[in-house]
């Protein structure tokens, strides 16, 4: 049997644990090493877009994720009074999901070790591999070294990079309702955004429906610290959405409590990959949500390094690592340039050029959506 490559990944969340699984089913040795003490995910809705279910449908979810998510077509977009817009877009299905069944799901079928409380601290690259260390004091050393490890990258700054974040000017609410605390809660289906002047809101039902994930984008002053878990103040929402659509209103009035998280991306890094290091994720392309395709993006590079790892020697890594950068900084960039471009589209629906928006908006979901991560790796090694 020949000779398996050990892949270390830094980074337990969305993107690390899905590129153990697409590794480790291609025949690579897979070690994820995650900081956290034990597996931890904030209480919030996550969709899964049709470009990331593609690849995972091919994998050991495939059932598993039939059992665990709400599956929607497209986007249902209202003015903020509630009124339909034409639909517009063809997105294909996509499927709505709590963030810590998917992950939980993610640690049952990843096969090779995941070890918590493992907090990198320093990568240094040998000639023939990298050496993790962390911070408890253990080591690793590996044939390549994949930084999964978030906006805050660790690896990043390791390889050399130093990225600044650029805020978008405004903040997204985040929360959970029971969907029996509204008469309507248990009908709700797929996603449904409301679009108005400076604001947007969306929903869809998680968790078999029994909650309903909200995410309100408001316009914001104040440069917000990069994270999901701020609190937020109900009754500040609740006022930044007075005079809108009911159900709206009726959302909101039903939260216990709800979180702020400041809207932040940055520009396309110059590189990803040096010697035997990459990057993948929101270590290497944190963008804004409003395609959804932070998760969907962190999916692709994972099943993408997969297809470009596999069957390579160990003195070819360096330039696997980089074909891969090369393959996912050019599509990741345009990811990144169309989610700041909807963002727009559905906050500034009075202002001039939203026709030209809507055009592009539905552009980009024609190449965003049904792109195939795994067939475009083998492309390139043809
Ligand atoms: C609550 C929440 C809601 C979100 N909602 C949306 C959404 O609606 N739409 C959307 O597009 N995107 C959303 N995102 C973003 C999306 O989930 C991410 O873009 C995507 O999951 C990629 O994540 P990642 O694995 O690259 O990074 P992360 O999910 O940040 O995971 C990084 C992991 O690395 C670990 N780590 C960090 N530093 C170290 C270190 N030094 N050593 C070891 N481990 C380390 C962290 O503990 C974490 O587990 C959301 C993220 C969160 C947290």
């Amino acid at each position: 049997m020949p000779d398996r490559l050990n892949v270390a990944i830094v980074g337990a969340g969305i993107g690390g644990l899905s590129a153990a699984l697409a590794l480790s089913a291609k025949g690579t040795n897979v070690t994820v090493f995650e900081g956290a003490e034990s597996p931890r995910e904030a209480g919030a809705g996550l969709s899964i877009p049709p470009n990331a279910l593609i690849l995972l449908r091919r994998t050991a979810l495939c059932d598993e994720l039939e059992k665990i998510t709400t599956r929607s077509h497209g986007l249902t977009r209202r003015t903020s009074m509630g009124e339909l817009l034409p639909d517009g877009a063809s997105m294909g299905p996509s499927y709505q999901v709590h963030r810590a069944d998917f992950l939980e799901m993610l640690l049952g079928v990843v096969k090779g070790p995941v070890r918590f409380g493992h907090r990198c601290v320093a990568v240094e690259q040998a000639r023939a591999g990298a050496r993790l260390v962390f911070a408890n004091g253990a080591v690793c050393d590996a044939d390549a070294v994949i930084g999964a490890d978030g906006i805050h990258s660790v690896v990043q700054r390791q390889i050399g990079i130093i990225a600044h974040p650029t805020s978008e000017g405004i903040v997204a609410y985040r929360g959970l309702v029971q969907s029996q605390k509204l008469a309507w809660g248990a009908e709700l289906r797929g996603l449904n955004m409301w679009m108005g002047d400076s604001r947007s809101f969306i929903c869809f039902p998680v968790s078999q429906g029994r909650l309903i994930n909200i995410v309100a984008f408001v316009p914001s002053m104040c440069d917000m610290e990069e994270t999901w878990s701020a609190p937020g103040d109900v009754r500040s929402l609740a006022a930044e959405y007075a005079g809108w659509d009911a159900s709206v209103r009726d959302l909101i009035a039903a939260l216990d409590h709800t979180f702020r998280w400041g809207m932040y991306d940055r520009a396309p890094l110059p590189y990803w990959s040096r010697g035997h290091v990459t990057l993948l994720g929101d270590a290497a392309h944190p963008m804004v949500p409003h395609f959804g395709q932070g998760a969907g993006q962190a999916i692709e590079d994972g099943f993408a390094l997969a297809v470009l790892l596999e069957h390579a020697k160990r003195d070819e890594i360096p330039a696997r690592l980089r074909a891969y950068q090369d393959m996912r900084l050019e599509r990741t960039s345009r990811v990144q340039a169309a989610s700041r471009m909807a963002g727009r589209f559905y906050r500034f629906v009075s202002d001039n050029g939203q026709a030209e928006r809507l055009q592009a908006w539905m552009s980009a979901a024609e190449w965003i959506f049904p792109y195939d991560a795994e067939r475009a790796a083998l492309a390139i090694l043809q």
